[in-house]
C-alpha cells in the first residue's frame, strides 16, 4: 500500500524514535559520570525589566555537553531523569553549580543579580528537600533572597496540599517562589489562588501565538495578576514587537532570545556589554557586610 514517499516518512520516524530511545537509555547509564566529568553544566539566560531595560535576573538551565553526542538538550534528558528519579540529584547539582558561581563571582565583582533555577515535581517527594536545598546555600553563604525557585505549574497535580507546604517552608526561610510555564497545566487560576507564588512565569506558547486574541489573553493575565500583587514574567520574546507590546500592557519582566539565549555564566558580563544591556545593581556589600 505505501508510496515510495509514505515509504522513507515512516523509515525516517522509525530512527528518529530510535535514536531518541538511544539517547534516553545513554543519559540514564552516563548520568553520573557526566555529573562528575562536567558534562553537565549550568548556562544563564538573561531576565530583563522591561521598563529600564536593564538585566535584573537571569535563569539557571541544565546543559549537557557530551563527548560523544555533542549538546544534549535538557527535553532530551529531563523526562529520563525523572523517570528514574535521578532528577533529583540533577537539580541538587544545577543548584550547588549556582551557589559555587555565585562564590566565585561575588570575588571579583560588586554587582549581583537573582538566579532561578528549576525544580521537578519529582524532588518534592525527598523528604529532605528543603534540607539538602538549605545545606548548599548555606555552605556558600548565597542570600536566601537571591534565589527563586521555580516550580512548574504542570506540578500542582499529585500532591498538591504537600507541595504547597513545602512552597510556603521556602518563603518563609526567604526565597522567592516562581511559577512556571503558567497557563498550561489544568488549574492555573485555582493554584494561583490556593498558593503565595512572588512571580508567575507566562508560558511561552502565549507570546509566540500572537495574534489579537493571544494578546487579549496575556494581557488579562497581566492586569489579574496585578491585582493580586503578584508580578508577571513573559517567557520566550523573540521579536521587538512582542517586547514592546509587553512593555506597554505592563508586564514586569522579559525573557527571550530578543535579550539573549542561555550562555555559560563567565560569558554574561560581555554579553551585556556588547548588547547594550545594564546590569541592575544590587551590591554584594548590602548582602555580606551588613
Ligand atoms: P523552562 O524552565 O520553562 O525554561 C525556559 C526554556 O525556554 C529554556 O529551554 C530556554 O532556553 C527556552 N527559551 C527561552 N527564551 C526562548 C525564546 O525566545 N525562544 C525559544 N524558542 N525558547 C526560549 P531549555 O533550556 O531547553 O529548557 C527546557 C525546559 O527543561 C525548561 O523549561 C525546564 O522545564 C527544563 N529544565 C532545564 N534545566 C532544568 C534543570 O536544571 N532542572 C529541571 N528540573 N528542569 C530543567
Ligand atoms: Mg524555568
Ligand atoms: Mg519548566
Ligand atoms: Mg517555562
Amino acid at each position: 500500500y505505501l508510496s515510495g514517499k509514505n515509504y522513507s516518512t515512516s523509515i525516517f520516524f522509525n530512527k528518529d524514535i530510535q535514536h531518541a530511545a538511544e539517547v534516553k537509555e545513554y543519559v540514564i547509564t552516563h548520568f553520573q559520570e557526566a555529573m562528575e566529568k562536567h558534562w553537565i553544566q549550568v548556562y544563564y539566560q538573561p531576565v530583563i525589566h522591561a521598563i529600564s531595560g536593564t538585566m535584573c535576573g537571569s535563569e539557571a538551565l541544565a546543559r549537557w555537553n557530551d563527548p560523544h553526542y555533542g549538546m544534549i538538550m535538557p527535553n532530551s534528558f529531563i523526562g529520563a531523569l525523572e523517570e528514574t528519579g535521578q532528577i533529583y540529584d540533577l537539580d541538587l547539582y544545577i543548584f550547588e553549580e549556582v551557589c559555587h558561581d555565585y562564590d566565585a563571582y561575588r570575588r571579583f565583582e560588586d554587582d549581583v543579580v537573582p538566579v532561578s533555577f528549576n525544580l521537578s515535581r519529582r524532588d518534592f517527594d525527598h523528604s529532605d528537600l528543603i534540607e539538602r536545598i538549605e545545606n548548599i546555600i548555606q555552605h556558600y553563604h548565597v542570600p536566601h533572597e537571591l534565589i527563586n525557585i521555580e516550580i512548574t505549574e504542570s506540578a500542582f497535580v499529585e500532591d498538591v496540599s504537600h507541595i504547597g507546604k513545602v512552597v510556603d517552608h521556602f518563603h518563609a526561610l526567604g526565597y522567592q517562589v516562581w511559577m512556571d510555564d503558567f497557563g498550561t497545566g489544568y488549574s492555573s487560576l485555582g493554584i494561583l489562588k490556593d498558593f503565595a507564588f512572588d512571580e508567575i512565569k507566562i508560558d511561552m506558547s502565549f507570546i509566540s501565538n500572537f495574534t489579537a486574541k493571544g494578546k487579549k489573553i496575556i494581557e488579562s493575565t497581566v492586569s489579574m495578576a496585578k491585582k493580586i500583587g503578584v508580578q508577571t514574567l513573559a517567557e520566550g520574546v523573540e521579536t521587538r514587537e512582542q517586547f514592546e507590546f509587553l512593555r506597554q500592557i505592563g508586564c514586569e519582566k522579559i525573557q527571550g532570545y530578543y535579550f539573549g539565549k542561555p550562555i555559560p555564566g563567565y560569558k554574561m558580563s560581555e554579553h551585556c556589554k556588547t548588547h547594550d544591556i545594564p546590569i541592575v545593581s544590587l551590591n554584594w556589600k548590602d548582602y555580606y557586610d551588613a
